[in-house]
């Protein structure tokens, strides 16, 4: 675990200067203040840190891998593909050598697989730029892909020591109660508010353990609903705590996301033991990822947004058949509809049927992509999430 110091002592450069411009409503802690948070960090962090795997041997790669996996997941999720993963590439070196296809199958299920396939490229541009050296300059570690301003903060100041500013989804909430920060924090100015609050209290004396520190306060004190402020170590300095207004602040998002529903179906074509799947290709969606033969049918669904099973089944065999053997060079029959599924991933709404197929006549396309894969190899190459629901349920369902 990490060892830390009992006292930190705040810088007295400028950076701790407030910005002239703020909402009315902040307000900015004293130099004396930060003092005592830092302290109030530090000391709770060094009792309560959780003992994750990565807080052990601490070097730039492992927290680089452990940071990009915990974008959009949770802890607990990450420990396990964390370990699996440094076990398999336990350096940049045999990252960037490794093929993508069994970078994509270590990821397989942890989701958002871009960062997987950056992961992968920033692996070869450490090696090709670097000599295999994870990079310590800030500058030279955000020329790399899939890292930004908090992940390159967050692996220099844990892994290099380095007073680098963090700010991510806990301690955007943090800052805002602490600050008392009423409006929206993702807009624009307020995000460059809690950057400057941030680079404000980051002390020069340990500032990876206090950034780590700040991330736990924001995950497991100052949860979004219930805060636990009678726990809190910087519940004094509190703004929203001292104005009652914790369940007001950090304010939701003004602007609201569109999601798009596609209905799709995947079709199992088999040809004695084996099936026909791609591989998807740079640009598509799930690069890199293979998938069953998978058509597009939300131009037939209603304004409703009714799924396969409800949608004029001779049209939709039309369809099916129709694209199948446009996309395969096959022509089939289709079986009966099977199984289905609604699934969101991102900004989409998927609702998702299957349905078996019969080659009737026809030879796969040269240059479709298309192979004809054993149970096996679908069971070891990487699938998207839903082909490998699908994948799953049919094989189970086979056996029992
Ligand atoms: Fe969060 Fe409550 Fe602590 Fe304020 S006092 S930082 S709202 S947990």
């Amino acid at each position: 675990m990490p060892r830390v110091k009992k006292t930190a002592n705040a810088r007295t450069d400028s950076r701790r200067e407030p910005p002239r411009k703020r909402p009315s409503e902040v307000v900015w802690p004293t130099a004396a203040q930060i003092t005592s948070l830092q302290r109030d960090v530090f000391r709770w962090f060094a009792s309560n840190a959780r003992d994750l795997p990565w807080r052990h041997d601490i070097t730039p790669y492992r927290i680089w891998i452990s940071e990009i996996m915990l974008q959009q997941t949770q802890v607990v999720t990450v420990m396990d593909y964390w370990r699996r993963f440094l076990q398999r590439f336990p350096t940049v070196k045999h990252l960037a050598d490794a093929p993508l296809d069994d970078v994509l199958k270590l990821w397989e299920g942890l989701g958002y697989y871009r960062r997987a396939r950056q992961l992968h490229a920033a692996a070869k541009q450490v090696v090709d730029h670097h000599d295999g050296e994870f990079p310590t300059r800030m500058d030279q570690v955000l020329a790399l892909p899939g890292i930004g301003r908090y992940t390159a903060g967050a692996i220099l100041s844990i892994a290099t020591n380095q007073p680098h500013p963090i700010l991510e989804g806990n301690t955007i909430r943090l800052y805002s109660r602490l600050l008392g920060l009423a409006s929206d924090p993702t807009r624009g100015p307020n995000q460059k508010l809690l950057w400057n609050f941030a680079q404000a209290i980051v002390p020069q004396h340990q500032p990876g353990t206090f950034n780590q520190g700040l991330m736990e306060i924001g995950g497991q004190v100052c949860r979004l609903a219930e805060p636990r402020c009678d726990q809190c170590p910087v519940a004094a300095k509190c703004q929203a705590r001292i104005r009652g207004l914790q369940d007001r602040i950090p304010a939701p998002r003004e602007k609201r996301v569109h999601y798009q529903t596609l209905v799709e179906c995947l079709a199992l074509i088999q040809r004695g033991d084996r099936y026909l799947c791609r591989q998807s290709s740079d640009g598509e969606r799930w690069a890199g990822l293979w998938d069953f033969v998978r058509v597009d049918l939300t131009e037939l669904s209603t304004d409703s947004g009714e799924g396969f099973e409800q949608q004029d089944q001779q049209l939709k065999r039309e369809v099916m058949t129709e694209a199948i053997r446009e996309r395969t060079g096959l022509t089939t029959e289709l079986e009966s509809c099977s199984w289905s599924i609604r699934h969101a991933v991102t900004r989409f709404r998927i609702q998702l049927s299957s349905v078996r197929a019969r080659k009737i006549r026809g030879r796969v396309k040269r240059d479709s992509g298309f192979q004809w894969l054993t149970e096996s190899e679908l069971r070891d190459r990487a699938f998207n999430v839903t082909a490998r629901k699908f994948i799953d349920h049919y094989f189970a369902s086979e056996t029992s």
